[in-house]
């Protein structure tokens, strides 16, 4: 080593041993549920945690999310699924929790959210490697059976799916839901000021020590390394659905990830939606629900929920057009780049 790389390296190490115990940022990216988690943490009560023990903290709520990822993939789902029509699967409370909160919210988007599009999205196997685009009565029979599916609550520890094939699918809500319980975690373990991104969704909770307001860049659906606006949040999650995040093409045609439970295909009304929620669970179904919508429908719709949001499509020159809930213009630090204002 030569003196200058050792005095680079005791410079680094000094640094380092630096960051451990004071307050600057620390931030983490790992792969968890097919996307990259980014945990960023402003401020901890040295009460509960020093920095030494901070690295900890995060692993903690890392696992937790890959806790939701594996529940995602739950084996009580999955028995749920495959007992659908035939017999009640044992279901925990948590699970239950997210259905139940799930069908709420398809309620209140009048079913442009469904969390029993089961049948639909395994048939075209989006994001998967049996990718197709189906007949269409393939997509007549799964939209029949959805028409048809009821899922229930037997007792406090079994529910049943009917009938028959009947499958739910949590994907719109899971990724919201594991950031949640990751802000949980991290805040139980004394961090203060938080920000927790998976994909297009994240949380902010808790003060800077520069009490400046958290900016969140929303991305730009058709020019993916820029963002489209800035907003600035002191409290409360952002979740982003894009007709870019999960696709197959055939014949020119992009086949994406979030359907129009109406028709069974993918959505064409918008080409990307951000909805802001007080939980990330909200956040992400809701949008992905203003997806579905289109943005007239949606903005109404996010307007009498009193859900900021701002919803992208293109029309037929590629132009972008957009609206947004005035709730969503005033959160915006940059409003340059909508065409809209
Ligand atoms: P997101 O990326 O949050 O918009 O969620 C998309 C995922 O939610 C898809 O991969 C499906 O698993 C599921 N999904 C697709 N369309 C819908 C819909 N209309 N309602 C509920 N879940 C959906
Ligand atoms: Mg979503």
């Amino acid at each position: 080593m030569t003196c200058r790389n050792r005095i680079a390296a005791a410079l680094a190490a000094l640094l380092f041993v630096a960051a451990g115990c004071s307050r600057v940022p620390v931030s983490e990216t790992r792969t968890l549920m097919g996307t990259q988690v980014t945990i960023t943490v402003q401020d901890y009560d040295n009460d509960k945690l020093d920095g030494g023990q901070l690295p900890a903290a995060m692993d903690s709520a890392f696992v937790e999310i890959a806790r939701i990822e594996d529940l995602a993939r739950w084996d009580e789902l999955k028995k749920l699924n495959a007992w659908a029509g035939y017999q009640a699967a044992p279901i925990g409370e948590e699970l239950i929790g997210l259905i139940d909160r799930a069908y709420q919210i398809a309620e209140n988007t009048g079913g442009a959210f469904r969390p029993d599009l089961g049948p639909l999205t395994n048939l075209w196997g989006i994001g998967t490697d049996e990718a197709r685009l189906p007949a269409y009565w393939e997509i007549e029979e799964a939209l029949d059976l959805i028409s048809q599916t009821v899922f229930t609550i037997e007792d406090s520890v079994y529910a049943r799916l009917d009938p028959d094939g009947a499958s739910l699918d949590l994907g719109g809500v899971a990724k919201g839901y594991a950031v949640d319980r990751a802000c949980f975690v991290l805040d139980d373990l004394g961090v203060t000021a938080a920000m927790v991104e998976a994909g297009g969704d994240l949380r902010v909770f808790g003060r800077k020590p520069s009490r400046e307001p958290w900016r969140i860049a929303v991305r730009h659906p058709r020019e993916l390394d820029r963002f489209y606006t800035i907003i600035e949040l002191h409290e409360g999650a952002v979740a982003t659905s894009g007709d870019y995040e999960r696709y197959f093409e055939v014949d020119g045609g992009r086949y994406h990830h979030i359907f129009d439970p109406e028709t069974g295909y993918p959505s064409r009304a918008s080409i990307s939606a951000t909805a802001i929620a007080e939980t990330c669970a909200g956040a992400d179904a809701y949008a992905t629900a203003f997806f579905v919508l289109g943005p007239d429908a949606a903005v109404r719709l996010a307007g009498g929920l009193e859900l900021p949001a701002l919803v992208i499509d293109e029309n037929d020159d590629g132009e972008l057009v957009s609206r947004q809930t005035s709730s969503f213009a005033r959160l915006r630090a940059d409003e340059r780049l909508d065409p809209e204002r």
